[in-house]
């Protein structure tokens, strides 16, 4: 028998005293052009379980906003953290600093990066470089990460960060994180056209990239400005920590060790030295996929394993069940809950 001669590149990194916390990583307050304070939206997303979020107003940070004569929208964003109860209870909510960086001089097809564990000072003035490249390196250096946001609000455009520069931008930009797979917000906000889906959801398009060679994570986002327009807490990035802090939910979140989700719950990912099992806490749809998007197993079970061959490329693993994300929407109801994995690299 021949020995097995590739190995599995795994982000997860799984331990006993590990805990799943739910964050969404896309959303806008009154400092750029959200309707609600910061303290709403924590509110808000407190109240559905969300253990974390990230503000991402346009270009701003914090209490750069619009609204600074009002002292509750002055707030800092890391004044909006719950603190623990005791010493013994973690922190119930943490806020991450962030932005959504758009090239101010853009049209409404110009590329919007977000830009997660940017540093500010209470009262001082955030900068976002004025290029893309800058943003990226600044938040990088500082920390955070960053990652492209809705690559297919524009379907009539197709993907367009290709208007940057009329060029291919992952052979321009350096040092992106992961790419927004699914924008519910644009999804929900086009309900009544053609293909909604179409507009916030880009599975196709990461395949497309992780078959290219480029590692890059799934973030997921609401994009969440106000009620009507989108609706909030149905993108869930789900990270595996072993302490609930910021800094350990922005390392695990950089170094892909979290699912992302529209509802299903994964409970478990194991990466053994030629199987990946999965599990969740109900039955469900699963689906192993490799290079160029193609389906390498599929399966209806509460838990899976796939047998690695080797030539895979890579291997994601995406679980659905038949609950639509949008309940009461009709022209949604085909957009299910799924979870997805990040890719295992074979090498
Ligand atoms: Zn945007
Ligand atoms: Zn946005």
């Amino acid at each position: 028998m021949v020995a097995k001669k590739f190995h599995l590149i795994s982000p997860y990194e799984l331990s006993e005293e590990s805990r799943w916390h739910l964050g969404n990583l896309h959303l806008h307050s009154t400092h750029s052009d959200g309707v609600f304070s910061p303290h709403e939206l924590r509110d808000i997303y407190m109240k559905k379980g969300f253990d974390f979020f990230a503000l991402t107003d346009h270009n701003c940070m914090g209490d750069q906003g619009n609204n600074k004569n009002d002292p509750e929208d002055r707030a800092y964003v890391l004044d909006l953290d719950v603190p623990p109860n005791d010493i013994n209870n973690p922190p119930h909510f943490i806020a991450l600093p962030g932005y959504e960086f758009c090239d101010v001089k853009s049209t409404s097809a110009t590329p919007h990066v977000n830009c997660i564990g940017a540093k500010t000072g209470r009262d001082g003035v955030h900068r976002p470089s004025d290029d893309y490249q800058g943003a990226i390196d600044q938040v990088n250096l500082e920390g955070g990460f960053a990652f492209f946001n809705h690559p297919f609000i524009d379907t009539l455009r197709g993907w367009d960060f290709r208007y940057l520069r009329g060029e291919d931008p992952l052979m321009i930009l350096r040092g992106l994180r992961g790419i927004e797979l699914v924008n519910t917000g644009s999804i929900y906000y086009r309900k009544e056209r053609k293909n909604p889906m179409s507009y916030g959801l880009c599975a196709h398009l990461w395949d497309e990239i992780l078959s290219r060679g480029v590692k890059l994570w799934a973030y997921v986002g609401d994009d969440f400005h106000k009620f009507d327009e989108e609706i909030p807490c149905n993108a869930l990035n789900v990270v595996l920590t072993k302490e609930f802090t910021r800094e350990e939910i922005i390392r695990n979140l950089k170094t892909g060790n979290f699912y992302a989700s529209t509802g299903l719950m994964i409970t478990g990912i194991e990466v053994m030295h030629d199987t990946i099992k999965v599990v969740t806490d109900d039955i469900a749809d699963f689906r192993f996929i490799g290079f160029g998007g193609k389906v390498l197993k599929e399966t209806k079970e509460k838990e899976t394993e796939y047998k690695v061959k080797g030539n895979e490329v890579y291997i994601r693993v995406e679980v659905s069940n038949n609950l639509p994300v949008f309940d009461d929407t009709p022209e949604l109801r085909g957009f299910t809950q799924t979870a997805w994995t990040q890719p295992i690299f074979i090498e």
